[in-house]
Parts: C-alpha cells; sequence; structure tokens
C-alpha cells in the first residue's frame, strides 16, 4: 500500500544572530544552516523511514530542487512534486546567543499546489491507500473529497491549527490526529468534544504525557503513556508521531501497536537536535532500549 500526502516542504534557513533584531535594525549573521523542513515534508520522512511507501503532493519554487532531491533521496516518491515559479516555501529563524529565536514563515509554493497535479498524483491511488493532509497547504478539501471518494484512508494532521479548515474536511476524514491544545481549540470551535467527533479515530498527543486514541464507533478511549526520556528539542515530535502511525497501520499493524511503536519514534526524535534530517529510522526505533 502507499501513504499520498498532501504536504508542505520548506526550506529552513537558521542565522545566528548577536541580538535579536529590532524595528529598522541591519544585523550581520554569524552563521547560517539549511534544512529540509515544513510539516508535509517532515511527515513524509516519517514515514519513510517507518519503512512505508510515500508519495509525496505538494510544490516548490525554482530555488526548491535540493529539497526534492533530500526527499528523494530519503527515500519519498517525489514524481508529484510540482515545479513553480516563485518562491518555494521557507521559514527565517533568527536565534540569538541564548537560544531565544524569531521566525518568518514565507508559505510560496505550498499554498500553489495545482489542483491539477493533486487530482493528477491521486488517480494513482487505489483501495486500502492512505491519504494524509495537514494544514500547509491548499487542495485539502479538494483532496480529501478524492480520498472519500476512492476509499482511502484519510488522515488529517491538524496543524498549524484553524478551526475553519479543520471543519472543511471534518466529514471526509478516517482519522484526525492533533495535540492537546488543537483538540481544546476544536472543541471550543464545534463543541464537540473529540470522542463526539464524526470521524473513527482521532489521537490526541499530549506531548510527554503521551497520547490518547478515541474510537468514536465504540465509544472507547484508550491512553498511552510516553517513553520516558530527557528531552533535548521537542520540533518534530508530532510529525515523527504521525509519520510512524500511519506507516504502522498502512503496513497492517493494529492501532496499539502503531501508537506505540510511534511514541518510541517520536521519544527518540525529542532526544535530537533538528528535524526531517534527524527523524529516527526504524532501526532506531526497534534497537532503542526503552
Ligand atoms: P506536537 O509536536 O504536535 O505538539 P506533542 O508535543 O503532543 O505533539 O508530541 C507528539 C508525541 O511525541 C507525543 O504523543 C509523545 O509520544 C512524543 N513526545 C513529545 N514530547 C515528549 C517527551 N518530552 N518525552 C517523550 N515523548 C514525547
Amino acid at each position: 500500500m502507499a501513504i499520498w500526502n498532501l504536504g508542505s516542504i520548506n526550506a529552513d534557513l537558521i542565522y545566528a544572530v548577536p541580538h535579536l533584531p529590532t524595528a529598522g535594525e541591519t544585523l550581520a549573521a554569524t552563521a547560517m544552516d539549511r534544512f529540509l523542513g515544513g510539516k508535509g515534508a517532515n511527515m513524509s520522512v516519517a514515514a519513510a523511514r517507518a519503512a512505508a511507501h510515500v508519495r509525496h503532493i505538494g510544490a516548490v519554487g525554482a530555488d526548491g530542487g535540493w529539497m526534492v532531491q533530500r526527499l528523494l533521496e530519503y527515500g519519498v516518491d517525489t514524481r508529484h512534486i510540482a515545479r513553480l515559479d516563485g518562491a518555494s516555501g521557507h521559514a527565517l529563524i533568527f536565534v540569538d546567543a541564548a537560544g531565544e529565536n524569531q521566525i518568518v514563515i514565507f508559505p510560496g509554493a505550498n499554498r500553489a499546489v495545482p489542483e491539477t497535479a493533486i487530482q493528477a498524483a491521486l488517480a494513482e491511488a487505489g483501495a486500502g491507500d492512505t491519504l494524509l493532509i495537514q494544514n500547509e497547504t491548499n487542495g485539502q478539501a479538494l483532496a480529501a473529497r478524492i480520498g472519500r471518494d476512492l476509499g482511502l484512508r484519510t488522515a488529517y494532521a491538524a496543524a498549524p491549527f484553524d478551526a475553519t479548515a479543520v471543519q472543511a474536511v471534518l466529514d471526509d476524514l478516517d482519522m484526525l490526529i492533533l495535540n492537546a491544545v488543537e483538540a481544546a481549540q476544536l472543541e471550543a470551535a464545534t463543541g464537540l468534544s473529540p470522542a463526539a467527533l464524526p470521524v473513527r479515530d482521532v489521537i490526541v498527543t499530549l506531548g510527554a504525557e503521551g497520547a490518547r486514541h478515541f474510537d468514536t464507533v465504540s465509544g472507547e478511549f484508550r491512553d498511552y503513556p510516553a517513553v520516558p526520556v530527557t528531552p533535548v528539542d521537542t520540533t518534530g515530535a508530532g510529525d515523527t508521531f504521525t509519520g510512524y502511525v500511519l506507516a504502522g497501520l498502512d503496513r497492517g499493524m493494529a492501532m496499539p501497536q502503531a501508537i506505540t511503536q510511534a511514541m518510541r519514534a517520536a521519544a527518540i526524535m525529542v532526544t535530537r537536535h533538528g528535524t526531517a534530517d534527524v527523524i529516527p529510522d526504524l532501526k532506531d526505533v526497534l534497537a532503542a532500549r526503552f
């Protein structure tokens, strides 16, 4: 089976600065790093590291060839990533000596994915495949509708959270993954608790507390405690978790096993600095002594 991921691809441009710039100030950075990021790309890499066949649907600009190449090197099928004129999505991240940061994100090509590219990609999808969407691209409602029509397992990672965006796809979803803050925001917007949502499986991630899975058909939920580790950088934990859960389910694992494995992967992830480049692979997860 395959996982089709309509998702963002961002260049994370990280500048070390002596202090965070104030209005009107011109500042020389002392170092610069460039990494592959974006929730979509992170989740594709996580699912590929978890041994799934991942087909990424998205777009980059003229400056984005290196990101497509990086995804390919990480085992992601990149044939459905459109190359557009203009800029790729990117994040300008200023980090001062104390580790404080300022971030400006430009969505660029991520919000200009051609609808024809989404349709052409999903025309290759088959029953039993998974469709994953987040809220960093355009085309979410279109993809979710096609996913429902084709009988795909359609999953939505509701980040960055926007109540209108989630509600636009809610009726087409089989699975919703969101953190505790996002779950509270969704409940405030809809009046529905996770257990009452019209989505078969809802997973609420709880950071160091673990995760709770609601089976809304049976009306039951189950808690999964997190693996105890000492975190150094929690960036990408949720993306790693989502990629691993879906890869596990795609390989035929039952939900408890898929969640347990995803929590092990996310626990390793929080002990590492970085995003897509350092997402643990299945070998690391299976070998971990916890
Ligand atoms: P997000 O990054 O989307 O806000 P969470 O912070 O809820 O998501 O983290 C997602 C998953 O990562 C959690 O369900 C848990 O399994 C794992 N995780 C996050 N933080 C920690 C931590 N400090 N220790 C162990 N596991 C963690």
